[in-house]
């Protein structure tokens, strides 16, 4: 069984833009291709998983999330990192669909096809949602990036870590 790293793609890999349809704003976060290469230097397969409501709201297509997707793996493969798989999901909140996080359809896929075994797992993202959506999943660590200055979130969080960052994130997982 192989193990992963879930990560968030807005404001966790990638630098948060409001509704972002355009590749050219396209910005890996401060030292996360270095990051990221230490994952996978240490055999985490990369999975992104991102919620895309702005499809469903109409802010933008399919399309345009895929652009910016293949923007993001051109950065990242630039500085030597391989992202194993990217899901996104469309819909909007009231759509009920299970890939939405904070429901862990979207690592319980990418389990199933990369057989990727979650309770080896860590999910990271900046929002409650995604720590959320790794513990439904079943994954053993759950981090919040949580920048400084950000409004606190800690005390509803239980075990879960928190993290100024990509890089201290990644760290953490990696216990150095
Ligand atoms: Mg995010
Ligand atoms: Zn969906």
């Amino acid at each position: 069984m192989n193990k992963a790293v879930f990560l968030d793609r807005d404001g966790t890999v990638i630098q948060h833009v409001h509704y972002l349809t355009e590749p050219g704003k396209v910005e890996i976060v401060p030292g996360g291709v270095e990051a990221l290469k230490k994952l996978q230097e240490a055999a985490y397969l990369l999975v992104v998983v991102s919620n895309q409501s702005l499809v469903g709201r109409g802010y933008g297509t399919v399309d345009d999330v895929e652009a910016v997707n293949a923007r993001m793996l051109e950065l990242l493969e630039a500085g030597g990192v391989r992202i194993d798989c990217v899901k996104y999901c469309p819909h909007l909140p009231g759509e009920d669909c299970p890939n939405r996080k904070p429901m862990p359809g979207m690592p319980i896929e990418a389990a199933r096809e990369l057989g990727i075994d979650l309770a080896q797992s860590v999910m990271i993202g900046d929002n409650l949602s995604d720590v959320e959506a790794g513990r439904n999943a079943g994954c053993q660590m759950n981090i919040l990036i949580q920048p400084a200055g950000a409004s606190d979130y800690r005390p509803s969080l239980g075990a879960t870590v928190v993290a100024s960052g990509l890089p201290e994130a990644v760290d953490i997982v990696l216990h150095v």
